[in-house]
């Protein structure tokens, strides 16, 4: 599964995670996120993520 970037503040929103502070659970793709979701760190709506391949190393948080 693909993780999706926040080019704000570098949030990485993680498939296999989910974001289950906002309800999301594990295994929703960020494709299938409800429009009305955005950045929990930030706030950044989708738009203003990037796709994050696994061949690119931002490092772990
Ligand atoms: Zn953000």
């Amino acid at each position: 599964m693909e993780k999706w970037r926040c080019v704000v503040c570098g949030y990485i929103y993680n498939p296999e995670i989910g974001d289950p502070e906002s309800g999301i659970a594990p295994g929703v793709l960020f494709e299938e996120l409800p429009d009305s979701w955005g950045c929990p760190e930030c706030g950044a709506e989708k738009e203003l993520f990037e796709i994050c391949s696994e061949d690119d190393d931002y490092g772990i948080y």
